[in-house]
């Protein structure tokens, strides 16, 4: 293989068939496929024209050199219909395709042709000797001669490829500018004259080996080079497309988490909300019904939070709430649920247990909990927790119905006032319907005029004289009679009414005391009970101060009576109430002492005037060395801190005696008189007057 043309077809055969492979390879990322398989299959056809246009001109004699010829016109015949098809699969048209397939069938005559003709299908003779002389010195067998019809069809169907190639090039370029590459041009150029000197050696006129392979090879590398680079450049804005993609969906599964967790969880404690709890509460009800053990919610309302919202700001009941969610989270994590319902009802769900002894002791450790008190900024807080609790199978068959009947339970519990907690019962629904009834009616009462007070006396341990009268509200109801205080305090406290009413009640009382003065009771005051809303209202104390001047009464004609529970939830703001009070000059005591666990240091600080001993320690004094030891050292710790102290609920005899051995100022209770109408009242006052 010394002749340099052999070299130069064979290297060409090499490219061509690489450009073969290229563009196979091309076909699995390109977007244009079709194309890019019919380009691999055109390169490999080349290769063949290449290698039978070398096994040409290299035969030993012509009979070789014509047999090798007749394999140079298939592989020419075959591109012909090939590069059509190329053509229409770039240009995607359906009636270029149907051309494509039209000089398929054409192709197809002329191969016939070619193989039963002596001389191939392009020769009817065959002109010159061979092999001839290369203008470079070289021998090779070139054919020439006189060219049939058949050439001169297939010389026409490749002129119209040519055309109909070059027609789509200029488009293209003018459309997408996609192979606006001048390589491209300069290529498709060569094609054409090597095809055009082709020509001019089978007719004779020149003595060239056909060269449009070459030319084909030049195009084949540049058009790769470009569907390689535009390959490679949309691969590029996949990754880029389908990155940003991934991270849009990521984004949006985020959003749609997040979404999901905001409905069924709570922002401020990041518990689950009433949606969530449902979840977890059916979750735990079908492991419950299946483990056959018994499950028990238990709700929780935070006492007087809207106290505390709207005394200490709602940043401090937020975080309030936090510390309790956090509270329940750490120590009731056991009990599987642990959620906020509402503004200030929290859910515990209590599960696996077999029995009801082990309920009991869950909720007991779950309250131990949320006792101690609440650090909120600038303060500490004793908080109360009203409390329901309903248990599976006892009290309902289904997560909601079990929900709905701690609520019932619940409402019950907050019926009985602050820090209590009941458990489920049926006659609950009927309270509950009464409850709400009431709650109605309770609206229209002070309007409809159906409160009165009635007045207890308080009784001087040493003179026995009338020293106070306590007003005591009551409720006239249509239907139900005289209602008691303990039955619609709670309710006015929880519909916010109790603010009209209480008002109503220190005026009442005012201006029943200047009613007594008038008619010769000079010497009684008169005192009122302020519920725990009432005490933090913050235009209390001008309510007190006009009543006051209504009735034409001095600040010390007026106590006002507050529970220590009450005090204690918040003392230091207490205090700060009681001052602004003390400053009216009116008198202020301590209801119910004893039972708020009032912390010695908060007593000291309290401005009040009395502390009121509550009445569950006088009822036993007689009988419990317990109750005698703790009234001793209430009475000593008032007398201690230069306090009064009023013995409540004092009902016979020989308890005054003991009260009033032990140092007490002030007796009430069934003993000296009842709760009494004004009429009654006022002849109690008059009867004592006698009597003194
Ligand atoms: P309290 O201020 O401790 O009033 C004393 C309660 O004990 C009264 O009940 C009275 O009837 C009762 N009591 C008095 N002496 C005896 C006794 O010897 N034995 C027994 N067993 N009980 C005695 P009442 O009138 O039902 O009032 C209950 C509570 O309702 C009051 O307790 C007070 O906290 C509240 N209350 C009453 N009137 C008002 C009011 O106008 N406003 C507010 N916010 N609360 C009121
Ligand atoms: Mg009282
Ligand atoms: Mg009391």
């Amino acid at each position: 293989m010394d002749a340099p043309i052999a070299s130069l077809y064979l290297i060409s055969v090499g490219a061509l068939a690489m450009c073969s492979f290229q563009a196979a390879l091309l076909a699995r990322s390109s977007s244009y496929v079709r194309a890019c398989w019919v380009f691999a299959v055109i390169c490999f056809t080349f290769a063949l024209f290449q290698y039978a246009n070398l096994r040409q001109q290299l035969a030993p004699d012509l009979a070789a050199a014509i047999a090798a010829h007749k394999w140079v016109n298939l592989f020419s015949l075959l591109l012909v219909p090939q590069i059509w098809y190329l053509i229409a699969a770039l240009d995607d048209r359906k009636r270029a395709f149907f051309l494509s397939y039209f000089v398929a069938g054409v192709t197809l005559f002329l191969v016939a042709d070619n193989f039963v003709s002596p001389f191939g299908y392009r020769f009817a003779s065959l002109a010159a000797e061979a092999p001839c002389k290369l203008p470079w010195g070289e021998q090779a067998f070139l054919l020439a001669g006189e060219t049939t019809p058949a050439y001169t069809v297939n010389r026409l169907l490749s002129l119209g490829a040519a055309l109909y190639a070059a027609a789509f090039c200029i488009r293209v370029r003018r459309e997408r500018a996609r192979f606006s590459n001048r390589v491209v041009w300069l290529s498709v150029a060569l094609i054409v004259v090597t095809t055009a000197m082709g020509g001019a050696t089978d007719a004779g006129r020149l003595q060239l080996p056909y060269l449009s392979g070459f030319g084909f090879l030049c195009l084949a590398a540049s058009y790769l080079l470009l569907v390689r680079r535009e390959a490679a450049r949309s691969m590029t804005e996949k990754i880029r497309i389908s990155a940003a993609l991934e991270r849009e969906v990521e984004s949006h599964k985020l959003s749609s988490l997040r979404f999901e967790h905001a409905l069924t969880n709570d922002a401020l404690t990041r518990l689950p909300n009433r949606a969530g709890a449902l979840e977890k509460l059916h979750a735990m009800f079908i492991q419950s019904e299946s483990n056959l053990t018994r499950m028990a919610v238990l709700l929780l309302d935070l006492d007087r939070l809207a106290i505390i919202n709207g005394t200490r700001g709602y940043e401090a009941g937020n975080q309030l709430l936090v510390e309790v969610a956090q509270r329940l989270r750490q120590d009731c994590s056991k009990g599987g649920l642990v959620a906020r319902l509402g503004s200030a009802r929290f859910v515990v769900g209590i599960a696996g247990h077999k029995t009801v002894a082990g309920i009991e002791r869950e909720v007991e450790e779950i309250l131990a909990a949320v006792k101690p008190p609440f650090s909120v900024p600038g303060t500490v807080l004793n908080m109360t927790f009203s409390a329901g609790v309903a248990v599976y199978p006892d009290h309902a068959a289904s997560a909601e119905d079990l929900l709905a009947s701690a609520a019932l339970a619940l409402h019950q519990a907050r019926d009985a006032g602050p820090g209590n907690l009941r458990v489920f019962h049926p006659s609950l629904q009927q309270t509950l319907s009464e409850r709400i009834g009431l709650e109605n009616e309770l609206k229209g009462a002070l309007e409809k005029e159906q409160f009165v007070l009635h007045y207890q006396p308080q009784i001087c341990a040493a003179s026995g004289r009338v020293v106070c009268m306590e007003a005591l509200i009551r409720w006239h109801h249509p239907s139900l009679g005289l209602v008691m205080p303990d039955k619609f305090i709670p309710l006015a406290e929880a519909t916010g009414a109790i603010a009209a009413i209480g008002s109503w009640v220190i005026d009442a009382a005012c201006r029943q005391l200047a009613s007594w003065r008038e008619n010769g009771f000079i010497d009684i005051r008169v005192a009122v009970n302020l519920s725990a809303q009432q005490l933090l209202l913050s235009d209390l104390g001008d309510t007190v101060q006009a009543a006051l001047q209504r009735a034409g009464l001095q600040g010390a004609d007026l106590e006002l009576e507050i529970t220590e529970s009450v005090l204690m939830q918040d003392p230091q703001r207490s205090i700060e109430r009681l001052e602004a009070l003390r400053r009216l000059g009116v008198r202020l005591s301590i209801d119910d002492f004893g039972t708020g666990y009032s912390s010695l240091g908060y007593l000291k600080l309290l401005p009040v005037h009395a502390f009121k001993l509550d009445r569950s320690f006088v009822r036993d004094i007689g009988k419990s060395a317990k109750d005698l030891e703790i009234c001793a050292t209430a009475v000593g710790l008032a007398r201690n801190l230069g306090l009064e102290i009023v013995a409540e609920g004092v009902e016979d005899a020989s308890q005054a005696a003991q009260l009033r051995k032990l140092g007490c100022h002030l007796l009430q209770g069934y003993y000296f008189a009842r709760p009494l109408a004004v009429y009654a009242a006022t002849d109690f006052l008059a009867n004592e007057r006698r009597v003194a």
